[in-house]
């Protein structure tokens, strides 16, 4: 089991350092050539974090004083926003390509209050207000989502924002077309998981629902969780 994510990591590290970084900072761009898919999942993408961003406005918790860890944040396209609105941001990514690419968007826009660094979530330090994990969840297989939650809860004093593909008979069958068609380049495992056991997770690792969201394009399907300690 221990090999298990070993493996998957290594392969999920190798794959964002290499074809995953050049085809994914393409998607999360705001112009440059894309496919149509790509395009669908550009935009699906744009509607979480303009999710979390609504979240994060509507009570004004991403202000100066506050602290973030963005988790699995790739090119920073929620961290380098929520330090645009003062908060300070701890961005980390796995794959060095992102975090880099990340990195050097945040000094091409002078935001100066997002720190990026390779890590994997699970060797993340320190605590902040507020723990962000999106479309990471994908890459984790069922029996190790548990794991994760209750690590990105460790650093989280008072809320948790994650997201996951949900696994429902709908999303299963588009994953199974998908994976019959799984295009030009090498992709990676991906991992649905329910609602349920999310949940559980959650409630295990001390925290309850407080708001949901859910966006589904044609390609892009990502259910969006707030939590925040019980
Ligand atoms: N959260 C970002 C966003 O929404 O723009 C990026 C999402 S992208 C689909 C998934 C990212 O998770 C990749 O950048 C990948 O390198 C990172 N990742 C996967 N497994 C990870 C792990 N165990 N620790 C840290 N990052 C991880």
């Amino acid at each position: 089991a221990i090999r298990a994510v070993v493996d998957d990591k290594t392969e999920v590290r190798e794959y964002f350092n290499t074809e995953g970084f050049n085809r994914w900072s393409r998607i999360y761009s705001e112009d440059g050539e894309v496919n149509s898919v790509q395009m669908d999942i550009r935009n699906g993408h744009a509607q979480t974090v303009e999710k979390v961003l609504k979240w994060v406005d509507a009570d004004g918790s991403a202000k100066e004083g506050k602290t973030f860890c963005d988790a699995g944040c790739g090119v920073g396209s929620l961290a380098i926003p929520l330090a645009q609105r003062g908060a300070q941001v701890s961005a980390s990514d796995i794959s060095s390509a992102m975090a880099e690419e990340g990195a050097a968007r945040a000094a091409s826009l002078g935001v100066k209050n997002v720190e990026f660094s390779t890590s994997d979530l699970e060797s993340i330090q320190g605590n902040y207000h507020t723990v962000t994990c999106i479309d990471v969840m994908i890459h984790y297989p069922e029996d190790k989502m548990a794991q994760m939650v209750s690590s990105l809860a460790s650093h989280a004093d008072e809320r948790l924002i994650i997201s996951f593909a949900p696994n429902t008979w709908y999303y299963r069958a588009l994953k199974s077309f998908g994976e019959l068609f799984p295009g030009p380049s090498k992709t990676t495992r991906a991992y649905l998981h329910t609602e349920e056991s999310v949940v559980n997770a959650l409630m295990s690792a001390g925290f309850k629902l407080q708001r949901t969201e859910m966006t589904g394009t044609n390609f892009y399907f990502s259910r969006l969780l707030e939590a925040v300690r019980q």
